[in-house]
């Protein structure tokens, strides 16, 4: 299994690694870095204050034997990441802890991507040649975060400007889409 890691913020020309989906995947390659969250532009938008901290991430590369028996590319992401944002219920600050966890698929055009994408518990993607890993951090970050961010519960007592409680928010945690998706599933 070939294994690499490295530190974003010491190897400049390395800030936003593409990958060969498909070699990467063939060779069983794990790769993970620390970056810094300031460096996510779209993340940063939401935030609230300094944004400080990292974003923790790693992908693993595998092939996996489909029903049909044709060989895919599959990506294993982790990453965990605290945002700081500003609570909607109380304006105070709130500190969301986001971890994700998730298995993509690849496929070879875009056709393909959506009409498996829905039926798939996995996330199916287009296989690409200079695929920008980053980027899909910074994706599945946003998906991760809630539109409506909160504290589990809002304390009377906190200022405005006090400093936000960790809440955490799964990015495992079932949704409505999830759910349907399981229902179709059921079916076959
Ligand atoms: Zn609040």
């Amino acid at each position: 299994m070939a294994q690499f890691s490295y530190t974003a913020r010491m190897e400049n020309q390395l800030n936003a690694p593409q990958i060969d989906v498909k070699a990467f995947a063939k060779a069983q390659t794990h790769l993970s870095g620390q970056t810094p969250l300031a460096q996510f532009e779209r993340i940063s938008q939401d935030c609230v204050g300094e944004v400080t901290g990292d974003v923790v991430w790693s992908i693993q590369g595998s092939m996996k034997t489909s029903a049909s028996g044709a060989d895919a590319a599959w990506l294993h992401l982790d990453a965990t990441a605290h945002v700081p944002l500003t609570c909607q219920r109380c304006l105070g600050a709130v500190s969301l802890a986001l971890r994700l966890d998730q298995d993509f698929r690849f496929v070879a055009d875009e056709a393909t991507a959506l009409a498996q994408d829905d039926e798939s518990q996995e996330d199916v993607l287009v296989l690409s040649r200079d695929f920008d890993v980053l980027a899909l951090v910074e994706d599945e970050l946003l998906m991760a975060m809630p539109i409506v961010p909160m504290h589990e519960a809002c304390t009377s007592e906190r200022a405005p400007t006090s400093r936000g409680e960790e809440v955490d928010v799964s990015a495992e945690k079932p949704n409505p889409f999830a759910a349907l998706a399981s229902l179709k599933i059921s079916k076959s």
